[in-house]
């Protein structure tokens, strides 16, 4: 199952092929409603197993609408943490090394020494929002990632358990000023994290650890490789995370980018594509 969240925060049935949608707003009434203090957890993501068959129901009987004339937002808005791994492509730790643009004079080690690291929350977009890129005169890049969202909360997740806590699946661009400063400054800029088209339920993606990947720059491919080519593959990175934070439905991975990140300009327009979950296009906006 597909779900978006489309325009002015309808939420979505998406098509088998991508190609339209159903507007299911109407779902939402039945999530819990929690006025103070704010919750850790995003409804949608905790009940999606009991909103399964409803949200079928519906989609059969709902009227659809050609999936380009909406815009699609990111269908996750705050979780309370943007988990992201760095370096977790052996090819993307070699491209780092050769290029003083993306190392900055240091040796790029691997995620074994880094640890993970956390976007802010407010940097989220959808595609159709577009990166804004700030007045800074720094080289931006483009990373191109799969992205995993929680659906069950959980603290010390064992590898073995560690797929039963994904709920669903995105395509994520980790937008990153190069530069020596702190990676959650750098890549924390507003809509520096662009999640969609959509998210697809987890029981479509048996195996993460075998997905095509793409990202092409106004129709040059300049990423495509394959998530088994992952260092921490998503159960390590589930289990891994967990050792650290408590892990809440709605809370997101980011796995890391693989080798082919490169600038981007105001007038570009990116395409990312992750095989079962689909295509997204993305424009990036001038300073
Ligand atoms: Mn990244």
């Amino acid at each position: 199952m597909k779900l978006c969240r489309f325009d002015n925060s309808r939420l979505g049935l998406v098509s088998a092929d991508g190609d339209a949608v159903a507007d299911i707003t109407t779902i939402i009434a039945d999530l819990p409603v929690v006025a103070w203090p704010r919750s850790p957890v995003d409804p949608l993501l905790a009940q999606l197993p009991q909103l399964h068959a409803a949200i079928e129901a519906l989609g059969r009987s709902a009227s659809w609408i050609p999936i380009e004339r909406v815009a699609l937002r990111s269908p996750i808005t705050s979780p309370s943490k943007l988990i992201a791994a760095p370096v977790n492509y052996r090819a993307h730790i070699d491209e780092a090394n050769a290029d003083k643009g993306i190392n900055f004079g240091k040796t790029i080690k691997s995620i074994e020494e880094y640890g993970l690291f956390l976007k802010a929350s407010s940097s989220i977009v959808g595609p159709a929002d577009g990166v804004h890129l700030p007045p800074l005169d720094r080289r931006v890049d483009h990373e191109v990632e799969l992205v995993a969202i929680i659906g069950k909360e959980g603290y010390r997740i064992p590898r073995e358990r560690a797929l039963e806590h994904v709920g669903a699946y995105a395509i994520g661009l980790d937008m990153t000023v190069r530069g020596p400063e702190d990676r959650s400054w750098r890549k924390s800029f507003e809509t520096f994290a662009v999640i969609g088209p959509w998210l697809v339920t987890a029981d479509e993606i048996p195996d993460p650890g075998k997905l095509d990947m793409r990202l092409t720059v106004n129709g040059e491919v300049r990423q495509s490789a394959n998530t088994g080519a992952l260092i921490f593959d998503v159960p390590r990175l589930v289990e891994y995370a967990s050792a650290t934070y408590r892990l809440y439905p709605g809370d997101v991975i980011m796995t890391g980018t693989p080798e082919g990140v490169g600038p981007v300009a105001g007038g570009d327009v990116l395409e990312c594509y992750i095989e079962r979950i689909g295509t997204m296009r993305v424009p990036i906006h001038g300073a």
